[in-house]
């Protein structure tokens, strides 16, 4: 049976394509449509031949509409023997940025929970059109294949009312929806469900601080397998430091924008989400540019890795606060699988917390799991490579076993 997952943004659509047999899953091909209704679109494409080598190309190619990439995506496909027909795919995992209150779980797509999903657009106006796209297209082009959406949001939904309730006056949550909801929740259950096969745990009994380190940027707290807090808030623009968002902030700045500086809602939203973060500090997102500024003695981006850091060490101490026992600290995203200075002033002197690197080891880790703390750290450090795609596969497969 085939599995295919797709992405749908607003400029481009991700796909995974997955081969499940006997519970092993294989990646079949993969790829993305890019500037999805821009001059200079193209469908890349990887795949392995019948003989098992692997093989990849890139063609520019004229798509203005969600459509018509689902659409290439799916002759691309067929064209180079990765899925022979649509009546191979057992299952399409769409992924979908905000769920709400009314997604705990994924979920088979069905006329009212495309309502829902259309009514969630004002919590996440740049998101969930495409992802709804996505889902509409391939309703459209694989008649009777189930299709299943898996929730950014969903994992935290078991979040207590002390943790997603901001102090604001009630009617904006009753009535406006107004609270924390968080992000990055695949990625953030994955690696939990991976860490605690690492600690020989069942994840119900793990306590875990999750760190998903990449562009956008997020901490969970887990208690008992289960979200208990996290980073992001009604939208991802909330806490770490990211590429481009600034994260935490006293909502008070915006008024003196606004008042003194004649800021509006745009020109707000343009700043904080997208000139700010690394970019904000020192000029550039790519936490790789940022190191190689800082080492060549440039001073702002020497501050973008010091308040990136500090930043992440606030987020360790509360969420150690806030569980009491913590079994592993985990790191993932393409900064946390990946920069081990990152991970170093992240966990550097927290000994009173329980945690303690290897130099060596976490020197070492890069790209794939590896425990990085030393053998005394009474916490288990973990670098753990997330792989979103492969957990809504799995996650949509599940969801139509239960139904
Ligand atoms: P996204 O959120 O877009 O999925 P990723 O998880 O791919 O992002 O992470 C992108 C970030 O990871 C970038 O800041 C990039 O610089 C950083 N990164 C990737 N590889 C490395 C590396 N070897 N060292 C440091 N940072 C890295």
């Amino acid at each position: 049976m085939k599995i295919l997952v797709l992405n749908s943004g607003s400029s481009s659509i991700k796909f995974r394509l997955f081969s499940v047999s006997d519970g092993d899953w294989q990646v079949a091909a993969s790829g993305a449509v890019t500037r999805l209704g821009e001059e200079g679109a193209s469908v890349r494409l990887s795949w392995s031949d019948a003989s098992g080598e692997a093989r990849a190309r890139e063609e520019a190619a004229e798509i203005g509409s969600h459509h018509a990439g689902i659409e290439r995506i799916v002759a691309s496909l067929q064209d180079t023997g990765a899925l022979g027909g649509i009546d191979e795919l057992g299952a399409v995992g769409h992924r979908v940025v905000h769920g709400g209150e009314a997604f705990h779980a994924p979920t088979l797509v069905d006329d009212d929970v495309i309502a829902a999903i259309r009514q969630m657009i004002p919590l996440a106006p740049l998101h969930n059109p495409a992802n709804l796209d996505g889902i509409l297209v391939a309703r459209e082009l694989f008649p009777g294949v189930p299709q299943v959406a898996v929730f950014d949001t969903a994992f935290h939904q078991t979040m207590p009312r002390t943790a997603y309730r901001y102090a604001i006056p009630g009617y904006l949550y009753r009535e406006h929806h107004v609270r924390r909801y968080g992000f990055h929740g695949t990625s953030h259950h994955y690696v939990a469900k991976a860490a605690a096969r690492r600690l020989g745990k069942p994840l119900s009994q793990c306590n875990l601080i999750t760190l998903h380190l990449g562009n956008g940027a997020s901490a969970t707290a887990i208690r008992d397998g289960a979200s208990v807090d996290t980073s992001m808030g009604m939208t991802p623009l909330e806490g770490l430091v990211m590429g481009s968002r600034c994260g935490d902030i006293d909502p008070a700045v915006h008024f003196y924008l606004c008042r003194h500086l004649g800021f509006d809602n745009d020109t707000l939203d343009d700043l904080l989400n997208r000139q700010s973060g690394l970019v904000g500090l020192c000029g550039v997102n790519d936490m790789r540019e940022v190191h190689r500024l800082a080492e060549a003695g440039n001073e702002d981006a020497e501050l973008a890795l010091g308040v990136t850091c500090h930043r992440l060490r606030k987020y360790i101490g509360a969420y150690a606060a806030v569980l009491g026992h913590v079994d592993a600290l985990v790191f993932t995203g393409g900064i946390g699988e990946n920069d081990a200075e990152v991970r170093r002033c992240a966990c550097a002197d927290l000994t009173q917390l329980g945690i303690a690197l290897d130099a060596e080891a976490n020197a070492r880790a890069q790209g794939s799991l590896e425990v990085i703390s030393s053998a005394d750290s009474r916490v288990a450090v973990l670098v753990v490579p997330t792989d979103e795609e492969l957990e809504i596969g799995r996650q949509a497969l599940e969801a139509i076993d239960r139904s």
